[in-house]
Parts: structure tokens; C-alpha cells; sequence
């Protein structure tokens, strides 16, 4: 049992006017084994969120802490992040021509896991995790994220989930851009992990459509940088209906 605490986050993010404060007071609290949602309008800051518990350069923790059972996750360099068992999948959002998607996996597990992976046994877990996911086999050739669709990337995303087994995952956006089909298989392979594994998920989204198939045990409604309103998966349902304005005014809606 692990647990992924963040309290009173600020964090600012730089811009050529100088630095902008986005995160206003965060706190967040996820055990082993739960799925909570952040949801919230557009430019609320839930990126942000995800930018900074990955260690980005550009986003500046200015006030509260982040532990992973008490270890400062905001001391820790991005690959002693992954390897404290966050996963956040923008930790590797460059493309990296040169390095194919299965030598990345590999080198991802082997730093992960502290030692190689048993190469029989490794072929096979990624070859079935691909299969899971509709990957077409030649895609473990092509060169890291180059020339990757929006959906190539989501479904990369949830096999490096599958396969690296993180103690803790950050999804971002994983259902924007995907078409219904895309994003059930996506969705299975994200219920799979939670399924197979102790991983404790946060979810960010700003549409209820990917929690008609993932459902949050807790669900956050974040606005301007903190969050506004928590409750259980009915309040998705709730924002289904209703979408954000009692939240942020009239004009804002879900769509
Ligand atoms: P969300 O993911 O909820 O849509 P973001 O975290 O992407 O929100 O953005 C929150 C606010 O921070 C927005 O006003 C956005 O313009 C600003 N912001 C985020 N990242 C940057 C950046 N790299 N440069 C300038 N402004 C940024
Ligand atoms: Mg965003
Ligand atoms: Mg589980």
C-alpha cells in the first residue's frame, strides 16, 4: 500500500512576461488501488498539474510538497520519479528519433525494475500487452513519438502502463482525440492495469465521456487552479448533465 500526497501546491509556469501562477493550493491525497478523476474547463490548470508532478523545467513549485510515502517527489529528478514508480506520461513527450518503441520499453523497465527484464519473457508480455491494445506489431520498430498519431500515442501511452507497472499513474487527456473504438481499448487497457496491479490512477480529463468506461472511486472538480468540489462518481454524472458553469459562470460549458 502505497499513498501519493500533495499538499497546498502552488506552482507557477514561465512565460515570456515573466512567471504566471497557475496552482493555487492543491491538495490531493491517492492510495494504491484508486482511481480519482480530475475534471475541470479548459485552462483551469490540470496540465499544470500533471507538468509539475513530472518535473518539468517550465513549471515552478513555489509553495507545499508532493511525497510518495513520505519521499519529496519534488527533490527527485525525472528518472528517479520513474523510478519511485510514477508514471506521467508526458515525462517523454519528445521525439527521439533513433531509439525504437520496443528498446524504449526496455531501457524504461530496466531502470524501473533496477535490473534487465528475461528477454523470453519480456518479447512475449510486450508482444500480448500489443495485442491487447490492436498495436500493430511493426510499431515497436518505429522511432520514439516521430510522426506519431494522436491515437498512436494514447495507446503508447497505456502500454507503457501495462508493461512498466508504475505504482502511480498520471493520465492526462488519454481520451481526447480518440474515436469511440480507440477509446475503449484504451479504456480496457487502463482497467486491465487497475485490474492486475495496486496502481492508484489519476485521471485528467475535461469530458465525462472516458468514465463511462473508467470508473473513479473519487472524482475532483478543479477550477482556476485548485480544486473546487470533490465527491464520488456520481458527481460525474452530475457535470455530464450540468457541465462546469455553476462552477465558473455562465459560458463555460462542457463542449
Ligand atoms: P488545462 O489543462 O486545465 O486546460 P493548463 O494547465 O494547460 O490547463 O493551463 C492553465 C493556465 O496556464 C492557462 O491559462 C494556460 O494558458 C497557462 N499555461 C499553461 N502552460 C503554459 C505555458 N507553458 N506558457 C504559458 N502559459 C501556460
Ligand atoms: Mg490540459
Ligand atoms: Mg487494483
Amino acid at each position: 500500500m502505497a499513498t501519493l500526497e500533495i499538499r497546498d501546491l502552488h506552482v507557477s509556469v514561465e512565460t515570456k512576461e515573466g512567471a504566471k501562477p497557475i496552482l493555487r493550493g492543491v491538495d490531493l491525497t491517492i492510495a494504491s488501488g484508486e482511481t480519482h478523476a480530475i475534471m475541470g474547463p479548459n485552462g483551469s490548470g490540470k496540465s499544470t498539474l500533471a507538468s509539475a508532478l513530472a518535473g518539468h523545467p517550465k513549471y515552478a513549485v513555489t509553495q507545499g510538497s508532493v511525497t510518495l510515502d513520505g519521499e519529496d517527489v519534488l527533490a527527485m529528478s525525472v528518472d528517479e520519479r520513474a523510478r519511485a514508480g510514477l508514471f506521467l506520461a508526458m515525462q517523454y513527450p519528445v521525439e527521439v528519433p533513433g531509439v525504437s518503441v520496443a528498446n524504449f520499453l526496455r531501457t524504461a523497465k530496466t531502470a524501473i525494475a533496477g535490473e534487465a527484464p528475461k528477454l523470453r519473457t519480456w518479447g512475449k508480455e510486450v508482444k500480448g500487452a500489443m495485442e491487447n491494445l490492436r498495436i500493430d506489431p511493426a510499431f515497436s520498430e518505429r522511432s520514439l513519438n516521430e510522426g506519431f498519431s494522436g491515437g498512436e500515442k494514447k495507446r503508447h501511452e497505456i502500454l507503457q502502463l501495462e508493461l512498466l507497472k508504475p505504482r502511480f499513474a498520471i493520465l492526462d487527456e488519454t481520451d481526447s482525440g480518440l474515436d469511440v473504438d480507440a477509446l475503449r481499448i484504451v479504456s480496457e487497457g487502463v482497467n486491465r492495469a487497475l485490474a492486475s496491479t495496486d496502481v492508484g490512477v489519476l485521471l485528467i480529463t475535461h469530458y465525462t465521456r472516458i468514465l463511462r468506461y473508467i470508473k473513479p472511486d473519487f472524482v475532483h472538480v478543479f477550477v482556476d487552479g485548485r480544486i473546487a468540489e470533490e465527491g464520488g462518481p456520481e458527481l460525474a454524472e452530475r457535470l455530464e448533465n450540468e457541465g462546469y458553469d455553476r462552477f465558473v459562470g455562465a459560458g463555460a460549458t462542457m463542449s
